[in-house]
């Protein structure tokens, strides 16, 4: 059934259940259309859940989890791996320990207003502003590791082809200039807006939930101001400062968790 039960959310927070559902999502559907993994979708597997492993910013057994497929999948060192020993790992190995890492989906803040609306492509750039301001947190020692990891994720696996081919364009033409955290976190902001600017009244947009230039004056007034010329300016300090709570992992919401 497509019928689902809509659970009330704040349109202002981030969800542990929707980063957890992008978990399920692309570890147990998105990779499940490759039966063997080699090449370059092997490293970027590799570097995707190394990122996931470092910055999740999860409930102890989902971060138990994610270090211990970390840890098989760095020990493969064959030229290829099945996706079943993957799915091993996942479904098996993790699960016997106090490590989980939960089956199924629950959209919460990136539930739509039907159900081919958002969901796994909003939780996705959730996962990737969390990560990026994650490894700000931590002050990560390479400051492009993140966005690196995502680029490579979304190439070899990300399901919306279209999105892959744009998103690569867009790294193609500025990711390298990328030389600290935080700026790592204004680049992802930036080229996220950069994509709504794009989308914005195509049939793909939930009349619900509209593509706007974000955040929005109202969730963020001090990001906004004007120049001499009287255009819209970002006061990026002040973007900075907002994205580093918006998505910090203090700031998470754990309701409707399983
Ligand atoms: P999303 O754009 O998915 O955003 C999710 C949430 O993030 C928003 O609700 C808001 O709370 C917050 N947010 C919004 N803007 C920002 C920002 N600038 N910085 C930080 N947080 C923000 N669809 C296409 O049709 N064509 C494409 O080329 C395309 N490329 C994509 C590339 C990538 C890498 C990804 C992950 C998705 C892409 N999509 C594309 C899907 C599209 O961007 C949306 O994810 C989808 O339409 C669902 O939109 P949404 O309303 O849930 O908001």
């Amino acid at each position: 059934s497509t019928l689902q039960e809509w659970r009330p959310f704040n349109k202002t927070r981030v969800y542990m259940s929707d980063l957890e559902s992008a978990l399920h999502y692309s570890l147990r559907v998105e990779l499940s259309g490759h039966i063997s993994i080699s090449g370059d979708d092997l490293i970027a597997l590799k570097k995707y859940i190394n990122v996931l492993a470092k910055y999740f910013p999860g409930r102890p057994s989902v971060k138990s989890a994610l270090n211990t497929v970390d840890s098989w999948l760095q020990q493969q060192k064959g030229l290829e791996i099945k996706y079943s020993d993957f799915r091993d790992v996942l479904d098996n190995t993790v699960q016997t320990s106090d490590a989980v890492l939960p089956e199924g989906v629950q959209w919460v803040g990136c539930q739509g207003s039907q159900a081919h609306f958002r969901g796994y492509p909003c939780t996705v750039w959730t996962l990737f502003h969390v990560l990026t301001v994650q490894a700000k947190e931590m002050s990560s020692p390479d400051p492009q590791e993140v966005l690196q990891a995502m680029r490579s994720y979304v190439s070899s696996f990300f399901g919306c082809r279209p999105c892959a081919t744009h998103f690569e364009s867009m790294a193609q033409e500025s990711m390298d200039h990328v030389t600290s955290l935080s700026t790592a976190v204004l680049w992802l902001w930036s080229r996220h807006n950069r994509v709504n600017n794009r989308l914005a009244g195509e049939l793909s947009e939930d009349p619900h939930f509209p593509k706007i230039q974000w955040p929005s004056p109202e969730l963020c007034p001090s990001c906004h101001g004007l120049k001499k010329t009287g255009e819209h300016s970002w006061n990026q300090e002040e973007v900075l400062t907002f994205l580093r709570n918006y998505f910090s992992s203090a700031h998470i919401l754990t309701d409707y968790l399983q």
